[in-house]
């Protein structure tokens, strides 16, 4: 029997690399090297109830990096510019990475990448876009090969940070600066699926930047569907302004309403759900989402 390729996967404890992770063990050609900060964590612990190989690193440890690589043949690079909100440290950590790639002689790395919103016309600055293109730029210059799935908002964001506000009983509203243009959606989950596609036949997709999303909505229609599917319960978009959102009092509020912003300028051609069905026929809806995930849902919005 061939032995499996071994595929090194960094934020495996969190919500894209978990997913890559879940995925990977369903393809039998593939083997999973999981790589996390803490050893003794929840999410280290549970990787290893999944009988994955589970060892330490950090993104900013340069040096530390080529061990964990040696002997793989892929890699799935997220990096997390909201762990210190500092655009130049995710691009070294993705650059750190992107040179160990090189090094141990990976055959395909996939990197959760987006694009600079610089000259877009957006109203200020989106470091966690931006950051993540010259992470893109700089793995191409050193000629790894590599594909940028430049994913979207996840659904899951409507269990936390877009939970929409109990307004009566059984009334929510959900206020976003979006007015009413499209939102990409996507069930987090399937970015695995994607990254598996992509990894079965990396030459198909060397060199590209893939535009995924499962769905696209505008905000009206995200609420029609809350309503379907979590009767009694009845959901309102009432749109908030960009310099509104700018002004609310959490980490990171200003960024967030610029990225807003952007994806309003980008809303007619931001993702490509058709394509990302051909390249994943199963990818969800968010109306399926939204049917597979009422319980969870109803629990948040208590
Ligand atoms: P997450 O669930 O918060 O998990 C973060 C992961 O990154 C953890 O597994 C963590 O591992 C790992 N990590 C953080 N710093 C690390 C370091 N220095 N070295 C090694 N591993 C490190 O994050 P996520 O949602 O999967 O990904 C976050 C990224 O997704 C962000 O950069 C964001 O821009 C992008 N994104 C988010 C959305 C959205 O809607 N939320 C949409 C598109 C893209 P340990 O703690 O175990 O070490």
């Amino acid at each position: 029997m061939a032995s499996k390729k071994i595929v090194v996967v960094f934020g495996a404890t969190g919500a894209q690399g978990g997913a890559v992770v879940r995925a990977l063990l369903q393809n039998s050609s593939f083997a999973v090297r999981a790589v996390t900060r803490n050893l003794d964590g929840n999410g280290a612990q549970e990787l290893k109830k999944l009988k994955v190989e589970v060892v330490k690193g950090d993104t900013d440890d340069k040096e530390g990096l080529k061990k964990i690589l040696s002997g793989a043949f892929g890699c799935f690079l997220v990096t997390n510019y909201f762990d210190h909100l500092d655009m130049n440290r995710e691009i070294q950590q993705g650059k750190n990475v992107a040179d160990a790639c090189k090094e141990a002689g990976i055959k395909h790395l996939v990197f959760s990448g987006l694009e600079n919103t610089q000259g877009s016309g957006a109203a200020g600055p989106v470091y966690h876009f931006d950051g993540k293109a010259k992470i893109e730029e700089y793995i191409e210059e050193i000629g790894v090969s590599y594909t940028s799935t430049r994913t979207t908002s996840y659904n899951e964001n409507f269990l936390t940070f877009f939970l929409p506000r109990k307004t009566a009983e059984n009334k929510y509203v959900l206020s976003l600066p979006m007015g009413n243009k499209l939102l990409y959606l996507m069930a987090v989950n399937d970015v695995g699926h994607w990254v598996v596609e992509i990894l079965k036949d990396p030459l198909k997709y060397k060199g590209k930047k893939l535009h995924l999303a499962g769905d696209k909505l505008t905000l009206d229609q995200v609420c029609a569907i809350l309503s379907k599917h979590l009767k009694p319960k009845q959901f309102e978009y009432v749109p908030i302004t960009v310099e509104d959102f700018a002004k609310l009092p959490f980490p990171g509020a200003e960024e967030l309403a610029y990225m807003f912003h952007f994806y309003q300028l980008k809303a007619d051609n931001f993702r490509d759900v058709a394509f990302t069905k051909k390249l994943y026929p199963k990818t969800q809806s968010f109306d399926a989402w939204v049917q597979g995930n009422k319980d969870k849902l109803i629990q948040a919005l208590k």
